[in-house]
Protein backbone atom coordinates (compact mmCIF):
# COMPACT_ATOMS: atom_id res chain seq x y z
CA UNK A 1 0.00 0.00 0.00
CA UNK A 2 2.65 2.65 1.12
CA UNK A 3 5.13 3.38 -1.52
CA UNK A 4 7.42 5.51 0.07
CA UNK A 5 7.78 6.89 -3.74
CA UNK A 6 4.03 8.01 -3.86
CA UNK A 7 4.83 9.43 -0.44
CA UNK A 8 7.47 11.89 -0.82
CA UNK A 9 5.40 13.29 -4.00
CA UNK A 10 2.59 13.66 -2.20
CA UNK A 11 4.12 15.38 0.57
CA UNK A 12 5.86 17.83 -1.74
CA UNK A 13 2.17 18.47 -3.20
CA UNK A 14 0.92 19.12 0.37
CA UNK A 15 3.77 21.35 1.24
CA UNK A 16 4.00 23.12 -1.83
CA UNK A 17 -0.09 24.06 -1.53
CA UNK A 18 -0.08 24.40 1.71
CA UNK A 19 3.26 27.28 1.62
CA UNK A 20 0.60 28.64 -1.05
CA UNK A 21 -2.27 28.71 0.81
CA UNK A 22 -0.69 30.39 3.66
CA UNK A 23 1.23 32.98 1.45
CA UNK A 24 -2.63 34.12 -0.18
CA UNK A 25 -4.59 34.07 3.55
CA UNK A 26 -1.67 36.34 4.98
CA UNK A 27 -1.93 38.50 1.81
CA UNK A 28 -5.52 38.88 2.50
CA UNK A 29 -6.90 39.53 -0.76
CA UNK A 30 -9.24 36.39 -0.98
CA UNK A 31 -12.48 35.72 1.69
CA UNK A 32 -11.38 35.16 4.55
CA UNK A 33 -13.85 32.13 4.83
CA UNK A 34 -16.34 30.78 1.60
CA UNK A 35 -19.45 29.39 3.52
CA UNK A 36 -20.59 27.26 0.65
CA UNK A 37 -23.90 25.38 1.51
CA UNK A 38 -23.13 21.28 2.07
CA UNK A 39 -24.49 20.29 -0.83
CA UNK A 40 -22.62 22.43 -3.37
CA UNK A 41 -19.48 21.85 -1.37
CA UNK A 42 -19.73 18.06 -1.60
CA UNK A 43 -20.00 17.98 -5.47
CA UNK A 44 -17.35 20.63 -5.72
CA UNK A 45 -14.79 18.55 -3.74
CA UNK A 46 -16.53 15.02 -5.87
CA UNK A 47 -16.82 13.64 -2.15
CA UNK A 48 -19.36 11.15 -3.42
CA UNK A 49 -17.08 9.65 -6.60
CA UNK A 50 -13.70 10.24 -4.41
CA UNK A 51 -15.52 7.59 -1.65
CA UNK A 52 -17.09 5.49 -3.92
CA UNK A 53 -14.38 4.83 -6.65
CA UNK A 54 -11.13 6.10 -4.62
CA UNK A 55 -8.23 6.11 -7.53
CA UNK A 56 -6.59 10.00 -5.67
CA UNK A 57 -2.65 9.99 -7.08
CA UNK A 58 -0.34 12.68 -6.09
CA UNK A 59 -1.00 14.78 -8.72
CA UNK A 60 -4.66 14.99 -8.36
CA UNK A 61 -4.70 15.56 -4.62
CA UNK A 62 -3.08 18.76 -5.69
CA UNK A 63 -6.33 20.07 -7.31
CA UNK A 64 -8.71 18.52 -4.31
CA UNK A 65 -6.70 20.35 -2.05
CA UNK A 66 -6.41 23.19 -3.32
CA UNK A 67 -10.32 23.25 -3.09
CA UNK A 68 -10.23 21.98 0.02
CA UNK A 69 -8.25 24.64 1.35
CA UNK A 70 -9.84 27.75 -0.49
CA UNK A 71 -13.41 26.34 0.66
CA UNK A 72 -12.31 26.67 3.89
CA UNK A 73 -11.65 29.05 6.66
CA UNK A 74 -8.90 31.12 7.29
CA UNK A 75 -7.08 31.61 9.87
CA UNK A 76 -4.14 32.87 8.29
CA UNK A 77 -5.81 35.85 7.19
CA UNK A 78 -5.59 39.26 8.70
CA UNK A 79 -9.36 39.56 9.00
CA UNK A 80 -9.72 36.43 10.79
CA UNK A 81 -10.94 38.02 14.05
CA UNK A 82 -13.41 35.12 15.30
CA UNK A 83 -12.59 32.24 17.35
CA UNK A 84 -9.68 31.90 19.71
CA UNK A 85 -8.24 29.36 17.69
CA UNK A 86 -4.68 29.76 16.60
CA UNK A 87 -3.04 30.26 13.08
CA UNK A 88 -0.83 27.54 13.64
CA UNK A 89 3.10 28.45 13.41
CA UNK A 90 4.80 26.02 11.48
CA UNK A 91 7.02 23.96 13.94
CA UNK A 92 3.50 23.00 15.41
CA UNK A 93 2.42 21.70 11.92
CA UNK A 94 5.21 19.47 11.40
CA UNK A 95 4.44 17.88 15.29
CA UNK A 96 1.09 17.17 13.86
CA UNK A 97 2.79 16.22 10.24
CA UNK A 98 4.93 13.73 12.35
CA UNK A 99 2.53 12.22 14.15
CA UNK A 100 0.36 11.95 11.56
CA UNK A 101 3.06 9.42 10.04
CA UNK A 102 4.72 7.71 13.06
CA UNK A 103 1.65 8.31 15.33
CA UNK A 104 3.60 7.16 18.50
CA UNK A 105 1.06 7.91 21.61
CA UNK A 106 1.98 9.28 24.54
CA UNK A 107 -0.39 7.37 27.38
CA UNK A 108 1.72 4.35 27.45
CA UNK A 109 5.33 4.92 27.82
CA UNK A 110 6.39 1.93 25.51
CA UNK A 111 4.26 3.34 22.61
CA UNK A 112 6.31 6.32 22.51
CA UNK A 113 8.74 7.10 24.36
CA UNK A 114 10.06 10.24 22.78
CA UNK A 115 6.50 11.26 22.90
CA UNK A 116 5.64 10.92 26.76
CA UNK A 117 8.82 12.07 27.73
CA UNK A 118 8.53 15.83 25.71
CA UNK A 119 4.76 15.68 27.18
CA UNK A 120 6.19 15.10 30.38
CA UNK A 121 9.08 17.89 30.01
CA UNK A 122 6.68 20.55 28.73
CA UNK A 123 4.30 19.58 31.43
CA UNK A 124 7.39 20.65 34.00
CA UNK A 125 7.62 23.74 31.54
CA UNK A 126 3.97 24.67 31.93
CA UNK A 127 4.19 24.07 36.09
CA UNK A 128 7.17 26.13 36.18
CA UNK A 129 5.32 28.93 34.59
CA UNK A 130 2.21 28.73 36.59
CA UNK A 131 4.24 28.48 40.10
CA UNK A 132 3.10 25.10 40.93
CA UNK A 133 6.66 23.34 42.27
CA UNK A 134 5.32 20.37 43.53
CA UNK A 135 2.54 19.84 40.70
CA UNK A 136 1.83 17.86 38.01
CA UNK A 137 -0.17 17.65 34.99
CA UNK A 138 -1.48 16.02 31.16
CA UNK A 139 -2.14 16.72 28.22
CA UNK A 140 -5.27 16.59 26.82
CA UNK A 141 -7.95 17.05 23.77
CA UNK A 142 -9.08 20.88 24.33
CA UNK A 143 -9.83 23.22 27.21
CA UNK A 144 -13.38 21.55 27.79
CA UNK A 145 -11.92 18.05 28.73
CA UNK A 146 -9.11 19.50 30.64
CA UNK A 147 -11.66 21.45 33.00
CA UNK A 148 -13.77 18.10 33.39
CA UNK A 149 -10.54 16.31 34.34
CA UNK A 150 -9.95 19.38 36.49
CA UNK A 151 -12.96 19.50 38.26
CA UNK A 152 -12.67 15.55 38.76
CA UNK A 153 -9.59 16.10 40.29
CA UNK A 154 -11.70 18.10 42.44
CA UNK A 155 -14.42 15.82 42.82
CA UNK A 156 -11.84 12.78 44.44
CA UNK A 157 -10.32 15.88 46.61
CA UNK A 158 -14.14 16.77 47.87
CA UNK A 159 -15.32 13.26 48.28
CA UNK A 160 -13.25 10.54 47.35
CA UNK A 161 -15.50 7.87 47.72
CA UNK A 162 -17.91 8.89 45.01
CA UNK A 163 -15.54 6.85 42.47
CA UNK A 164 -16.89 3.49 43.90
CA UNK A 165 -20.22 5.16 45.91
CA UNK A 166 -21.79 7.85 43.66
CA UNK A 167 -21.91 11.53 44.20
CA UNK A 168 -22.96 12.92 47.17
CA UNK A 169 -25.84 15.44 46.67
CA UNK A 170 -24.48 18.55 48.69
CA UNK A 171 -21.31 19.23 46.75
CA UNK A 172 -21.69 22.54 44.80
CA UNK A 173 -19.57 24.49 42.40
CA UNK A 174 -18.79 27.84 42.98
CA UNK A 175 -18.39 29.89 39.46
CA UNK A 176 -19.86 33.17 37.75
CA UNK A 177 -22.18 32.70 34.71
CA UNK A 178 -19.71 34.50 32.25
CA UNK A 179 -17.94 31.00 33.12
CA UNK A 180 -17.05 28.76 29.75
CA UNK A 181 -19.88 26.64 29.50
CA UNK A 182 -18.04 23.25 29.73
CA UNK A 183 -18.07 23.74 33.70
CA UNK A 184 -21.44 23.83 33.65
CA UNK A 185 -21.50 20.69 31.46
CA UNK A 186 -18.65 19.12 33.76
CA UNK A 187 -21.06 19.43 36.58
CA UNK A 188 -23.43 17.35 34.58
CA UNK A 189 -21.30 15.02 33.53
CA UNK A 190 -19.50 14.46 36.94
CA UNK A 191 -23.33 13.86 38.77
CA UNK A 192 -23.66 16.45 40.50
CA UNK A 193 -26.20 17.79 37.81
CA UNK A 194 -26.71 21.67 37.11
CA UNK A 195 -28.44 22.24 40.26
CA UNK A 196 -24.84 21.91 41.76
CA UNK A 197 -23.87 25.10 40.10
CA UNK A 198 -24.13 28.34 42.17
CA UNK A 199 -23.64 31.32 40.45
CA UNK A 200 -20.98 33.90 42.04
CA UNK A 201 -21.69 37.48 42.07
CA UNK A 202 -19.95 39.73 39.27
CA UNK A 203 -20.05 43.24 38.13
CA UNK A 204 -21.40 44.27 34.94
CA UNK A 205 -18.68 42.43 32.78
CA UNK A 206 -19.19 39.08 34.37
CA UNK A 207 -15.78 39.53 36.79
CA UNK A 208 -16.11 38.05 39.97
CA UNK A 209 -16.49 40.22 43.13
CA UNK A 210 -14.22 38.87 45.53
CA UNK A 211 -15.74 40.71 48.59
CA UNK A 212 -19.41 39.19 47.81
CA UNK A 213 -18.36 35.72 47.52
CA UNK A 214 -21.08 33.58 49.37
CA UNK A 215 -20.78 31.89 52.98
CA UNK A 216 -22.35 28.56 51.95
CA UNK A 217 -23.95 26.03 55.00
CA UNK A 218 -25.35 23.05 54.17
CA UNK A 219 -24.01 22.11 51.41
CA UNK A 220 -19.61 21.07 50.35
CA UNK A 221 -18.41 23.49 47.84
CA UNK A 222 -16.53 21.51 45.35
CA UNK A 223 -14.82 23.72 43.80
CA UNK A 224 -14.65 27.65 42.45
CA UNK A 225 -13.83 28.43 39.07
CA UNK A 226 -12.42 31.75 38.21
CA UNK A 227 -11.69 32.90 34.43
CA UNK A 228 -8.01 34.13 33.53
CA UNK A 229 -9.64 35.11 30.91
CA UNK A 230 -13.34 34.77 30.53
CA UNK A 231 -14.56 33.85 26.95
CA UNK A 232 -16.85 36.10 26.02
CA UNK A 233 -14.52 39.57 27.01
CA UNK A 234 -11.11 38.43 27.81
CA UNK A 235 -11.39 40.19 31.30
CA UNK A 236 -9.63 37.97 33.73
CA UNK A 237 -10.91 37.52 37.63
CA UNK A 238 -8.79 39.04 40.33
CA UNK A 239 -7.22 35.49 40.80
CA UNK A 240 -5.19 36.90 44.34
CA UNK A 241 -8.32 37.86 45.94
CA UNK A 242 -10.60 34.86 44.98
CA UNK A 243 -7.37 32.55 45.88
CA UNK A 244 -6.90 33.68 49.07
CA UNK A 245 -10.44 33.13 49.68
CA UNK A 246 -10.74 29.80 49.03
CA UNK A 247 -7.19 28.77 50.75
CA UNK A 248 -8.85 30.85 54.34
CA UNK A 249 -11.64 27.87 53.53
CA UNK A 250 -9.72 25.63 52.05
CA UNK A 251 -12.22 25.26 49.33
CA UNK A 252 -10.52 23.91 46.06
CA UNK A 253 -9.36 27.05 43.17
CA UNK A 254 -9.39 26.18 39.47
CA UNK A 255 -8.54 28.48 37.24
CA UNK A 256 -9.92 28.38 33.54
CA UNK A 257 -6.97 29.95 31.74
CA UNK A 258 -7.65 28.15 28.51
CA UNK A 259 -6.96 31.72 26.74
CA UNK A 260 -4.93 33.50 29.30
CA UNK A 261 -2.53 31.64 30.49
CA UNK A 262 0.05 31.81 27.86
CA UNK A 263 0.60 35.55 29.17
CA UNK A 264 2.75 34.07 31.73
CA UNK A 265 5.17 34.31 28.62
CA UNK A 266 5.22 37.86 28.29
CA UNK A 267 6.32 40.49 30.23
CA UNK A 268 3.72 43.05 29.95
CA UNK A 269 0.47 41.22 30.57
CA UNK A 270 2.25 38.64 33.09
CA UNK A 271 0.39 40.94 35.89
CA UNK A 272 -2.99 40.02 34.93
CA UNK A 273 -2.45 35.91 36.19
CA UNK A 274 -1.08 37.27 39.84
CA UNK A 275 -2.38 34.79 42.17
CA UNK A 276 -2.36 32.13 39.81
CA UNK A 277 -0.10 30.01 42.12
CA UNK A 278 -2.76 30.02 44.76
CA UNK A 279 -5.09 27.77 41.99
CA UNK A 280 -5.54 23.90 42.41
CA UNK A 281 -5.29 23.51 39.29
CA UNK A 282 -5.13 25.46 36.11
CA UNK A 283 -6.38 24.51 32.28
CA UNK A 284 -3.51 25.97 29.58
CA UNK A 285 -5.12 25.27 26.06
CA UNK A 286 -1.93 25.29 23.55
CA UNK A 287 -4.01 25.64 20.86
CA UNK A 288 -5.38 29.31 21.59
CA UNK A 289 -2.55 31.33 22.31
CA UNK A 290 0.51 29.24 21.49
CA UNK A 291 0.11 28.86 17.92
CA UNK A 292 -0.42 24.92 17.75
CA UNK A 293 -3.39 22.98 15.69
CA UNK A 294 -6.16 22.20 17.65
CA UNK A 295 -6.21 20.41 19.99
CA UNK A 296 -3.58 20.20 22.82
CA UNK A 297 -4.60 21.59 26.08
CA UNK A 298 -3.14 21.46 30.01
CA UNK A 299 -4.29 20.25 32.82
CA UNK A 300 -2.10 21.38 35.48
CA UNK A 301 -2.52 20.43 39.48
CA UNK A 302 -0.78 22.18 42.87
CA UNK A 303 -0.49 19.03 43.80
CA UNK A 304 0.12 16.20 41.44
CA UNK A 305 -1.16 13.26 43.90
CA UNK A 306 -4.34 15.17 43.28
CA UNK A 307 -4.12 14.05 39.56
CA UNK A 308 -2.93 10.10 40.13
CA UNK A 309 -6.34 10.36 43.01
CA UNK A 310 -8.83 11.50 39.90
CA UNK A 311 -9.05 8.36 37.97
CA UNK A 312 -9.55 6.75 41.20
CA UNK A 313 -10.44 5.55 44.25
CA UNK A 314 -7.01 4.95 45.73
CA UNK A 315 -4.01 7.37 44.20
CA UNK A 316 -1.29 4.86 42.62
CA UNK A 317 1.60 6.91 41.70
CA UNK A 318 3.03 6.69 38.22
CA UNK A 319 6.21 4.91 38.38
CA UNK A 320 9.13 6.91 37.81
CA UNK A 321 12.34 4.85 36.89
CA UNK A 322 14.08 3.29 34.07
CA UNK A 323 11.20 1.90 32.62
CA UNK A 324 9.24 5.57 32.45
CA UNK A 325 5.58 6.28 32.98
CA UNK A 326 2.21 6.08 31.71
CA UNK A 327 0.04 9.10 31.59
CA UNK A 328 -2.98 6.97 30.99
CA UNK A 329 -3.83 6.99 34.87
CA UNK A 330 -4.43 10.40 34.33
CA UNK A 331 -6.29 10.86 31.65
CA UNK A 332 -10.11 10.27 29.81
CA UNK A 333 -8.09 9.39 26.78
CA UNK A 334 -6.73 5.78 26.80
CA UNK A 335 -5.17 6.40 23.33
CA UNK A 336 -3.97 9.70 23.17
CA UNK A 337 -1.61 11.81 20.27
CA UNK A 338 1.71 13.21 20.65
CA UNK A 339 0.15 16.71 22.16
CA UNK A 340 3.41 17.60 23.77
CA UNK A 341 5.62 17.51 20.63
CA UNK A 342 3.65 20.42 18.89
CA UNK A 343 3.79 22.72 22.04
CA UNK A 344 7.71 21.64 22.52
CA UNK A 345 8.70 22.16 18.60
CA UNK A 346 6.51 26.00 18.85
CA UNK A 347 8.91 26.52 21.64
CA UNK A 348 11.95 24.89 20.46
CA UNK A 349 11.47 27.15 17.57
CA UNK A 350 10.61 30.09 18.83
CA UNK A 351 11.72 30.41 22.16
CA UNK A 352 9.60 30.83 25.43
CA UNK A 353 10.34 34.71 24.65
CA UNK A 354 9.40 34.55 21.07
CA UNK A 355 5.86 32.70 22.46
CA UNK A 356 5.06 35.46 24.57
CA UNK A 357 6.09 38.19 22.34
CA UNK A 358 3.47 36.47 19.69
CA UNK A 359 1.09 36.87 22.70
CA UNK A 360 1.73 40.91 23.11
CA UNK A 361 1.74 41.50 19.81
CA UNK A 362 -2.38 39.39 19.39
CA UNK A 363 -3.16 41.77 22.72
CA UNK A 364 -1.70 45.20 20.99
CA UNK A 365 -3.49 44.84 18.32
CA UNK A 366 -6.63 44.29 20.10
CA UNK A 367 -5.83 47.10 22.38
CA UNK A 368 -5.58 49.39 19.19
CA UNK A 369 -8.85 48.82 17.56
CA UNK A 370 -10.23 49.84 20.90
CA UNK A 371 -8.39 52.80 20.62
CA UNK A 372 -9.32 53.35 17.07
CA UNK A 373 -12.73 52.30 17.39
CA UNK A 374 -12.86 54.96 20.48
CA UNK A 375 -11.63 57.70 17.83
CA UNK A 376 -14.87 57.13 15.79
CA UNK A 377 -18.67 58.13 16.39
CA UNK A 378 -21.22 55.66 17.04
CA UNK A 379 -19.00 52.89 18.66
CA UNK A 380 -19.74 51.88 21.86
CA UNK A 381 -16.57 50.31 24.09
CA UNK A 382 -17.74 48.83 27.32
CA UNK A 383 -14.75 47.85 28.66
CA UNK A 384 -10.52 48.46 27.68
CA UNK A 385 -9.69 45.00 26.61
CA UNK A 386 -7.22 43.07 28.95
CA UNK A 387 -6.19 40.40 25.88
CA UNK A 388 -6.54 40.01 22.45
CA UNK A 389 -10.56 40.30 22.60
CA UNK A 390 -12.54 42.77 22.12
CA UNK A 391 -16.56 43.38 22.73
CA UNK A 392 -17.91 46.51 21.13
CA UNK A 393 -21.43 47.44 19.33
CA UNK A 394 -21.47 50.42 16.44
CA UNK A 395 -24.86 52.10 16.40
CA UNK A 396 -28.12 50.66 17.84
CA UNK A 397 -28.91 48.55 14.91
CA UNK A 398 -29.09 44.66 15.16
CA UNK A 399 -25.59 43.84 15.27
CA UNK A 400 -25.85 40.34 14.44
CA UNK A 401 -27.14 41.69 10.81
CA UNK A 402 -23.95 43.47 10.86
CA UNK A 403 -21.70 40.71 11.62
CA UNK A 404 -23.78 38.89 8.39
CA UNK A 405 -23.26 42.02 6.33
CA UNK A 406 -19.43 42.03 7.29
CA UNK A 407 -19.06 38.22 6.78
CA UNK A 408 -21.35 38.31 3.62
CA UNK A 409 -19.03 38.44 1.09
CA UNK A 410 -15.94 37.20 3.28
CA UNK A 411 -14.11 40.14 3.98
CA UNK A 412 -14.40 40.13 7.90
CA UNK A 413 -15.14 37.00 10.18
CA UNK A 414 -16.25 38.48 13.59
CA UNK A 415 -17.91 36.64 16.53
CA UNK A 416 -20.95 37.89 18.63
CA UNK A 417 -21.57 37.65 22.60
CA UNK A 418 -24.15 38.85 25.25
CA UNK A 419 -22.95 41.04 27.23
CA UNK A 420 -25.23 42.29 30.21
CA UNK A 421 -27.90 40.71 28.15
CA UNK A 422 -27.06 42.86 24.82
CA UNK A 423 -25.64 41.51 21.84
CA UNK A 424 -22.07 42.62 21.28
CA UNK A 425 -20.15 42.35 18.12
CA UNK A 426 -16.74 40.79 19.70
CA UNK A 427 -13.13 40.54 17.92
CA UNK A 428 -10.29 38.03 18.70
CA UNK A 429 -7.07 39.02 16.62
CA UNK A 430 -5.48 35.60 16.32
CA UNK A 431 -3.60 36.15 13.37
CA UNK A 432 0.15 37.77 12.72
CA UNK A 433 -1.00 38.90 9.63
CA UNK A 434 -3.57 41.42 11.39
CA UNK A 435 -2.16 45.16 11.55
CA UNK A 436 -3.72 48.36 11.66
CA UNK A 437 -4.50 48.55 8.34
CA UNK A 438 -6.80 45.30 8.66
CA UNK A 439 -8.25 47.34 12.11
CA UNK A 440 -8.74 50.55 9.78
CA UNK A 441 -10.61 48.89 7.00
CA UNK A 442 -12.81 47.14 9.68
CA UNK A 443 -14.11 50.10 11.44
CA UNK A 444 -14.84 52.06 7.31
CA UNK A 445 -16.74 48.41 6.52
CA UNK A 446 -18.63 48.54 9.86
CA UNK A 447 -19.21 52.72 9.54
CA UNK A 448 -20.35 52.00 5.84
CA UNK A 449 -23.66 53.08 4.77
CA UNK A 450 -25.90 49.94 3.33
CA UNK A 451 -29.14 49.51 1.57
C1 LIG B 1 -11.76 28.10 24.78
C2 LIG B 1 -12.09 28.01 26.21
C3 LIG B 1 -12.47 26.79 26.78
C4 LIG B 1 -12.72 25.55 25.97
O1 LIG B 1 -11.58 25.06 25.39
P1 LIG B 1 -11.66 24.06 24.13
O2 LIG B 1 -10.24 23.77 23.87
O3 LIG B 1 -12.34 24.84 23.05
O4 LIG B 1 -12.46 22.88 24.53
C5 LIG B 1 -12.67 26.75 28.14
N1 LIG B 1 -12.51 27.84 28.89
C6 LIG B 1 -12.17 29.02 28.39
C7 LIG B 1 -12.01 30.22 29.30
C8 LIG B 1 -11.94 29.16 27.03
O5 LIG B 1 -11.61 30.35 26.52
Amino acid sequence: MWSIEEFVRAAGVTVEELAAYVAESRRGDVPVLARRPPGELAERLGLAELIAKGGLTAETFRGFLRTYLAEGTRLHHPAYLAHQDAPPDFPAALADFVHGTANNLAAVYEMGAPATTVEIEVLKWMLAKVGFPRGGGVLTGGGSLANLTALLAARARAAPSAWDEGVPGDLVILAPDSAHYSIARAASILGLGRRAMVAVETDELGRIIPERLPDISGKRVMALVASACATGTGLHDDLRAIGEWCRARDVWFHVDAAHGASALLTTGHRHLLDGIELADSVIWDAHKMLAAASLAAAVLVRDERDLDAAFQQEASYLFYGDQGFDLLSRTLECTKGELGLKIFLNLAWRGERGLGEQVSRRYAAAHRFWELAGRRDGFALPYEPESNIVCFRYGDGDQAALRERLMDDGSFYLTSTELGGVRHLRLTVMSPATDDATLESLLDAIEAPHP
